[in-house]
């Protein structure tokens, strides 16, 4: 999901700086234990959300769009 960064995060992928303000993209990480119901949420910028590599490797990280 395309959102705006409400705090600094860091691009999963590539690692680079995600700004507050700056439009970014969201994924829910499936959780390891789902009777914890606690999902993670990875960011990666809007480089990476562009390249097939970088989804790629998202996607192996069993994250799924927003
Ligand atoms: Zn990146
Ligand atoms: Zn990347």
């Amino acid at each position: 999901m395309k959102v705006k960064a409400l705090k600094e995060h860091t691009c999963f992928c590539c690692g680079e700086a995600i700004k507050k303000g700056e439009v970014c993209f969201a994924f829910i990480v499936n959780p390891e234990n789902p009777e914890k119901s606690e999902f993670d949420v990875i960011y990666t910028c809007l480089r990476c959300s562009g390249e097939e590599t970088c989804q790629i490797r998202v996607r192996q990280k069993g994250a799924t769009a927003w």
